[in-house]
């Protein structure tokens, strides 16, 4: 104050008020310096950034309070003492803080972010941006620091980036082809899956456009199909597409792609999934090539047997469709007379008990009814797809072989049905020839012996013997007519001359011939039903056929009520029916009964050749008409012959 009394007193009053002035303004304005200092430290204090003050040799000078929040120091512990001793540590990057200082040091603020360690040496993320602080002498000798703890955003930028590598890892490793293009149909983004399937970079795919690797035909198809794609917003579309690889090979891929939209409905690109099928398609190919081009009958059968797969054959071979079979028992097509064999096969396949090349021959029904002969191998096999058992079957048409083999063996049966001819007709003429021989050599004998002893009433005995000579002349005689006969049918050698004749008559003739031959004195019961009509017919067969019918008759009624003959004439035929109460025929052998040397097991007590029925057939049959029989062993027999009238003009 002494000072500024003697300044005053120095001064006029003016120049004090003035000097007054300026100390009062220069107090207010320290006064103002100190409010503002006060607001600054005040606001540095709220900032949410840790702010500090640093002397250039890292003598921290003034921390706020956000710093003791981060590092976990308290302001005094860190005014005065290095930033380096409390912060740095291992991590913490030199090289950054030298570059930094160096920058402030040229007046430039300078940014960076780094490691530093907090009190428990935990270390932290810390973006940093550092100012220069002038001193009076204008000249640079600390710095303002301002700092973010950036952990958080660095963890998570790091989670990110694993994920990301992650990210791209999978879409690395998954064989489809992901891809995203812009609007232009230049390649943006394109999965390692693409140089898998084209041997083409992903460097020198990105940036060009997918038509260049597409095939001409395919280029303009997705052309189109780009267009129709982009004008419908939601549509994704779906398709197989055909690409050349780098080595030239073709490949089918399945195409899914959709097209990209901005908010303002700006077509932007596609983003799309490949799918390369060309080892499926490749299958279905040769599958198509062998249903279409094999021609047999290739099926799969479910355990039940049911058609699930059939090959386009099918139709060729029983004119079905492949899907009118689908789902039924394939069982169900085969002859019911073949299905035991069928079981048999699938058992024997099933068991792996019979030989897998094994073949059967059956009968298959077409779709018009009718059958043909197939020849099928089966193998029986576990379905992995199904998890189940199936069975595959490959059939051939066999109707030629089936037909050459029927004839080779009807053919066998009719040589071996001759060769038993010739051997049963050697038997018989044989036995038969011989044994009415030798009674004519045996009487012929007798008679000798008798004539040269001069026997009394050699005479008569002559005629006797010569009586029963001619008998077995007579049935010599016969039998060589019936074997001449039946040679001649064999032959085809019958010759007919039918006349329009009294049917009834020629019926009777042969009635009255046998009524008078028999020991036991029986009679035929002739009756004629209807009105008689012409008959147009050969005398000579008819004559043969009726001996024989009544004979037997008589011959195997024996001891038995009289035969009875029937004729009854209707509208258009006559029907003769020889009746007889006799033994009667054995079921076992009606079948054969008009077969050549055929006789009954239970004639034979009864003298006969077993040519006489085979005989009337063959005759019956020459004449248009048919023969047939109802017999009950022990009871008796009815033959029936229908023979046609004639035509009336
Ligand atoms: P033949 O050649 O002399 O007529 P067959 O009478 O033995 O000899 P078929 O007339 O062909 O020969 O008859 C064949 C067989 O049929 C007979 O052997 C006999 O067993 C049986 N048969 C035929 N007719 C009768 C019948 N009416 N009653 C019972 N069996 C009969
Ligand atoms: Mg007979």
């Amino acid at each position: 104050m002494k000072n500024l009394g003697n300044r005053l007193e120095e001064s006029n009053t003016d120049e004090v008020f003035l000097q007054l002035s300026e100390y009062e303004e220069t107090v207010a304005r320290r006064e103002r310096d100190l409010e503002l200092h006060q607001i600054y430290a005040q606001v540095l204090e709220s900032s949410h950034r840790a702010v500090a003050v640093i002397k250039l040799n890292k003598e921290i000078v003034w921390v706020n309070k956000r710093v003791e929040e981060i590092l976990g120091y308290t302001s005094q512990e860190c005014v005065g003492n290095y930033i380096s001793d409390l912060a740095f540590g291992q991590e913490t990057n030199m090289l950054v803080l030298k570059d930094a200082l160096e920058t402030i040091q040229k007046g430039k603020t300078a940014e960076f972010e780094h490691i530093l360690y907090k009190k428990n040496r935990e270390p932290i993320w810390i973006r940093a941006f550092l100012k220069p602080i002038y001193n009076n002498l204008n000249e640079i000798d600390k710095y303002c620091i301002y700092g973010q703890d950036i952990t958080k955003e660095k963890e998570s930028a790091k989670a990110i980036k694993e994920s990301e590598t992650r990210y791209k890892d999978i879409l690395d490793s998954i064989s489809e082809i992901i891809y995203k293009t812009d609007a232009e149909g230049i390649f943006t983004f394109i999965n390692k899956a693409w140089t898998n399937v084209t041997g083409y970079d992903i460097e020198e795919t990105i940036g060009r456009n997918y038509l260049d690797f597409m095939t001409e035909g395919e280029r303009e198809m997705s052309i189109t199909n780009k267009k129709n794609v982009i004008g419908n917003q939601n549509n994704s579309s779906q398709r197989e597409i055909i690409i050349v690889t780098k080595s030239g090979e073709v490949k089918c891929l399945e195409l899914k792609t959709k097209p990209e939209f901005t908010e303002r409905n700006e077509f932007i690109g596609f983003s799309g999934i490949l799918t390369d099928i060309t080892v499926g398609k490749r299958m279905q190919y040769y599958q198509e090539l062998l249903s279409n081009y094999v021609s047999d009958f290739v099926a799969v059968h479910d355990s039940q047997t049911r058609y699930l797969f059939v090959a386009p054959s099918i139709k060729d071979i029983a004119g079905y469709e492949p899907e009118e079979l689908l789902g039924k028992p394939s069982f169900d097509f085969y002859h019911p007379d073949d299905m035991d064999k069928v079981k048999n096969f699938r058992e024997g396949n099933i068991s792996g008990s019979s030989d897998p090349s094994n073949t059967i021959t059956i009968r298959y029904r077409k779709k018009d009814g009718s059958y043909t002969w197939i020849d099928i191998t089966a193998r029986y096999f576990f379905d992995t797809y199904a998890n189940a058992y199936r069975t595959i079957t490959a059939a051939k048409v066999a109707d030629l072989r089936v037909k050459e083999e029927e004839a080779i063996h009807k053919a066998l049966e009719e040589q071996r049905h001759l060769n038993k001819v010739k051997s049963d007709f050697i038997n018989f003429v044989s036995h038969e020839f011989k044994t009415p021989l030798s009674v004519i050599k045996a009487t012929t004998e007798l008679l000798q012996i008798k004539m040269e002893r001069k026997v009394q009433n050699l005479e008569e005995h002559i005629k006797e013997e010569l009586v029963s000579i001619d008998n077995e002349i007579q049935s010599l005689a016969t039998l060589i007519d019936d074997v001449l006969r039946v040679e001649k049918i064999e032959a085809g050698e019958v010759n007919m001359n039918p006349k329009v004749l009294n049917f009834r008559k020629l019926v009777e003739n042969s009635v009255q011939k046998f009524s008078t031959r028999q020991d036991d004195n029986r009679h035929v019961t002739f009756n004629v039903f209807g009105t008689e009509k012409p008959v147009f017919i050969d005398a000579k067969y008819v004559e043969i056929i009726c001996n024989n019918l009544i004979s037997n008759a008589f011959k195997y009624s024996k001891g038995r009520p009289d035969p009875i003959v029937n004729l009854i004439y209707s509208e258009s035929d006559v029907v003769l029916h020889v009746i007889d109460f006799g033994i009667g025929i054995p079921e076992k052998n009606k079948k054969q009964l008009f077969s050549t040397f055929f006789r009954a097991s239970n004639s034979k007590d009864v003298a006969g050749t077993g040519l006489g029925l085979s005989i009337v057939k063959k005759y019956v049959e020459l004449m248009n008409g048919k023969i047939e029989f109802i017999s009950q062993e022990t009871e008796g027999t009815v033959m029936t012959v229908t023979l046609p009238l004639a035509k009336s003009n």
